[in-house]
């Protein structure tokens, strides 16, 4: 059995995960990442985790054939170089050879959206389909797109920012520099938004109750109003699937990938969500497709899909 190690690095936390060829995940360990902190002090962790992983898993580390690590900034897969990353503070990390070299394995590096997306793709919602995009709608919209098995990474690595594509032109400033961007309008904090919106608006509706004040506005409060059967809640809601729809309808006429997966903490709406999503979409590019409109489906990974991913991104070329 060949083993690999998939970190999943985010501000908050990091997670290590012993994965086999099946795509199981034999074991996993989450360590906060304690930012701010020096990145060559980040690294070592990193590998500690690694070598505290593969034990827990009762795996050697002679073998661990290679570690792969999705991280938040723009990366050179090639390389290992980490050009941009606010999250952290860094600029210019030399991510993949350092860690490379503290762990004398082979190390990949890749964009953390992508590496999600790659997950989903061998093991989660788009498992057997040969091209795929994955969304996932949280504070922004994160996309991966995966043509014939392999992750399309653009000439620059910086392919796949589908949530930066306008869809309101001089709409909603983004902070990408550009004004209507898809994640202003259909990602789940612009849920959230629009619900906050509606609630000054409209000091009845169900969403005061559930919410308590518009702090603890999140995106399921509408869609929990809405099935109480609240007017205003079931406005917001079914103006910001049809956002979400026209982006996934922009995907469909670009790409039509033979499935498209939707991830997120929205996404366990389930066909509450999809099936609106769907049915828009269909609608959309009727004209298109003449009919045979890709499967939408929900992402199944959830928070192992970069883990997963990582763990397999020397397929991933
Ligand atoms: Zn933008």
């Amino acid at each position: 059995m060949k083993y690999t190690i998939g970190i999943d690095l985010g501000g908050t936390t990091m997670t290590a995960g012993v994965v086999n060829e099946n795509y199981e995940i034999l074991g996993k360990l989450t360590w906060p990442t304690r930012l701010p902190r020096p990145s060559k002090d980040l690294e070592k962790a990193m590998a500690e985790l690694c070598r505290a992983v593969a034990k827990q898993c009762r795996v050697s580390f002679d073998q661990i054939e290679y570690v792969g690590i999705g991280t938040p900034g723009s990366v050179n897969f090639n390389t290992g170089f980490v050009g941009y990353n606010t999250n952290f503070g860094y600029y210019d990390w030399n991510l993949g050879p350092d860690m490379a070299a503290l762990l004398g394995c082979r190390v990949y590096v890749e964009n953390d959206a992508n590496a999600a997306a790659f997950g989903e793709y061998l093991a989660g919602g788009a498992k057997g389909y040969r091209d795929a995009v994955i969304v996932t709608l949280g504070t922004g919209i994160g996309s991966g797109i995966i043509l014939s098995g392999k992750i399309m990474r653009g000439f620059n690595f910086a392919a796949g920012e589908i949530g930066h594509t306008v869809i309101v032109k001089d709409g909603r400033a983004c902070n990408c520099g550009r004004r209507g961007c898809w994640e202003r309008y259909a990602s789940s904090r612009a849920l959230s938004e629009d619900a906050r919106e509606a609630m000054r608006q409209d000091p009845d509706t169900l969403m005061w109750k559930l919410a308590g004040d518009l702090d603890h506005v999140n995106a399921k409060v509408p869609f929990d109003a809405m099935a109480a059967g609240d007017a205003t809640a079931r406005r917001v809601v079914e103006t910001w699937v049809e956002y979400v729809g026209c982006g996934v309808a922009n995907v469909v006429n670009t790409f039509q990938p033979e499935v498209i997966c939707i991830g997120g903490g929205v996404s366990n709406q389930g066909e509450v969500l999809l099936g609106p999503v769907r049915a828009y979409v269909e609608k959309e590019t009727r004209n298109i497709t003449c009919g045979s409109c890709p499967a939408i489906c929900a992402c199944q990974l959830h928070n192992d899909a970069g883990v997963i991913g990582a763990a397999f991104l020397a397929e991933s070329i």
